[in-house]
């Protein structure tokens, strides 16, 4: 067997908290509910043990607070990241801070001879990205972007959906998570430190699209809102279009008060939506384009036949979303195995350029007002 990789974790706040629990009980999902306990319902029979894989060597975070907290439950706590760099049975950081210190904290560890699992957004900029790519080759260490949702079931269930046309070929799929809390009080709403939703979830709902339609974007365009938050974007409309014409809306809001569904995917045989984190929702399915004697609803002052809904069992069957056994541990094992050199590193460091690549097309389209061109 392998040897275990003994990992610190630098930043111990909600994330790394989470972390730290995760590792340190080897069940892995870093589901923290902010009071010290995990979420309970997110058992998976998929889910890999990472007690063979993963240890926590202690954790390092400058708020007193957070130290105290890991002391309660026996973690070590390093005074200073450098100390924790220093500890020769480190093999590798866990960079789980704000966003604006992930570049100068990945750069440390790996010259320090440790590899790295940088949480998402991994860098605030592509340019930043690339130094740390540099500093990754020079080093020979691991860089390993935490862009984690792909296991997700909710974006299990849309690629199927897509790549087996179980609603015939896909022109378009709107994501969008909404809630009505607006950027949480923290630096998330600060910009000099990686605040606004576009480095929060955008990040995140850009990451599993582009990974999973297999061809080139070829127009970028996005709008921001500062609703609640004059500094930071609380909220982001971007529609990328690809090679083939397919049409991908993706929006994050946080001033909704009622939610539109959580994903739709419209194909030329059907649709299907998921409403909600919970995974309610259906596909509809053509079974005969035209449908005779279609009867027409009031549509306003005025009638449509155009627009009525089609009658399930004459034209069109409804069927259940597809379910997954999914891995919530999928990433911390693939890292832990990358870094033994047992695996091939699943989320690579060029897929996080391209998702950084898209964020700032999404920011000069917004600053112009226009669509942007773009050709990867
Ligand atoms: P948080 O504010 O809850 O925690 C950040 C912690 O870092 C705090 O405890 C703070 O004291 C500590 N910190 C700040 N400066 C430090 C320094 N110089 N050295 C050591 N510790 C320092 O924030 P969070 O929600 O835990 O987010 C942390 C990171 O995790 C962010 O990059 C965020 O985007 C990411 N995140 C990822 C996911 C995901 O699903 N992948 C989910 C949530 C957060």
């Amino acid at each position: 067997m392998a040897k275990k990789i003994r990992i610190g974790i630098v930043g111990c706040g909600g994330m790394g908290g989470g972390h730290a629990i995760a590792i340190q009980s080897g069940t892995g999902n870093a589901i923290w509910n902010g009071n010290n306990a995990q979420v309970p319902g997110f058992d998976s029979p998929a889910t890999t043990d990472i007690s063979k894989l993963l240890e926590l060597a202690g954790i390092m975070d400058i708020k007193p607070e957070r130290q105290q907290w890991a002391r309660e439950r026996g973690m070590k706590v390093y005074e200073t990241y450098q100390d924790m760099l220093d500890d020769p049975t480190v093999d590798a950081i866990l960079v789980a801070t704000p966003n604006h210190l992930h570049k100068e904290e990945s750069i440390q560890a790996m010259r320090a001879g440790k590899h790295v699992l940088c949480e998402k957004p991994v860098m605030l900029s592509s340019d930043e990205l690339l130094e740390v790519m540099a500093v990754s080759r020079e080093t020979g260490k691991v860089f390993y972007p935490r862009q984690n949702r792909e296991w997700d079931e909710d974006f299990l269930i849309v690629k199927k959906i897509y790549e087996e046309k179980l609603v015939g070929n896909v022109f378009n799929i709107k994501c969008k998570i909404m809630g009505s809390r607006g950027i949480p009080g923290d630096w998330r709403g600060v910009k000099a430190y990686g605040g606004g939703m576009m480095l929060d979830w955008g990040v995140h709902i850009i990451d599993r699209i582009v990974k999973m339609v297999p061809e080139k974007i070829t127009k970028i365009y996005c709008d921001l809102s500062y609703i609640t938050n004059p500094e930071c974007d609380d909220g982001i409309q971007v529609t990328l279009t690809f090679e083939s014409g397919l049409r991908v809306n993706l929006e994050v809001g946080t001033c909704h008060f009622v939610n539109e569904p959580l994903w739709c995917v419209y194909g030329d045989m059907g649709s299907a939506e998921i409403l909600n984190w919970k995974l309610e929702g259906r596909m509809v399915r053509l079974t005969s384009w035209d449908e005779k004697d279609t009867t027409p609803i009031l549509a306003g002052a005025g009638l449509t036949k155009t627009m009525a809904p089609r009658e399930h069992g004459k034209s069109v069957e409804e069927l259940p979303l597809p379910r997954f056994e999914f891995d919530h541990n999928a990433l911390y094992r693939n890292f832990a195995e990358t870094c033994t050199g047992d695996a091939e590193q699943i989320v690579t460091q060029e897929h996080a350029l391209r998702v950084l690549r898209v964020m700032e097309a999404c920011f000069k389209s917004y600053e112009t007002g226009e669509t942007v061109k773009f050709e990867a």
